[in-house]
């Protein structure tokens, strides 16, 4: 079953690995196709060799409906999301170098370039860190989204949240472009930052056009 949204997802993880933001098994991909219902990537199995077969059915409490593979080592955390922000249907978790680089300097990625407004609404804050594959994670995750569609794991990575698989890709692939631009900028001077209010005027552009 879900044949359909189980190859969108390895396109998803793929694209991960295409545009730098995990290398071999690292990170995962899942989404929810309904309250009961969730599919996740294996663990620690190679992008490129995984096949619909591969991908993990899991209910709401991490029972395997469906697949011969461990799901995700961080199901736990991913779960813990997903029953916490029922208006998510997509969770990218990454282990970008650029993003997580920030995490390792200062405790928010400020929302100061047009591609991070766009992508993730807001300042990307840096959650403390906490072990991978355990349910604090999601914790930590949940309480430091706000209104943003991603967080930057301390010492570890970044997890973006979103209605969509695009959207969580999307939003991963903005913000590394975006932390390198704001990596280069601070070791060479002083950031321009941006207003509440400018910020607010991008969105609201943003919301008018409609579309990319
Ligand atoms: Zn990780």
């Amino acid at each position: 079953m879900y044949e359909l949204e189980k190859q969108q997802l390895i396109d998803c993880a793929r694209n991960m690995v295409t545009n730098n933001l995990v290398v071999l098994s690292g990170g995962n991909v899942s989404c929810r196709i309904s309250d009961e219902v969730f599919l996740v990537t294996p663990s620690a199995m190679r992008y490129e060799n995984m096949v619909q077969e591969d991908i993990v059915v899991i209910n709401a409490k991490g029972e395997i409906l469906e697949g011969n593979r461990r799901p995700s080592s961080d199901l736990k955390a991913l779960l813990y999301i997903y029953n916490q922000r029922r208006d998510l249907n997509a969770i990218i978790h990454t282990h970008q170098p650029y993003a997580t680089a920030v995490g390792l300097i200062t405790d928010c990625l400020p929302a100061c370039l047009t591609s991070i407004i766009d992508t993730a609404n807001d300042n990307v804050r840096v959650a403390p860190f906490t072990v991978s594959s355990d349910e604090g994670m999601g914790i930590l995750t949940v309480e430091y989204l706000g209104d943003s569609k991603a967080v930057i794991l301390c010492n570890h990575g970044v997890v973006c949240v979103g209605g969509s698989l695009e959207e969580v890709l999307e939003t991963a692939v903005y913000l590394e472009e975006g932390s390198k631009a704001y990596l280069a900028a601070s070791a060479a001077g002083t950031v321009k930052l941006l207003s509440k209010e400018q910020i607010m005027q991008e969105m609201e552009d943003r919301g008018n056009y409609g579309q990319f």
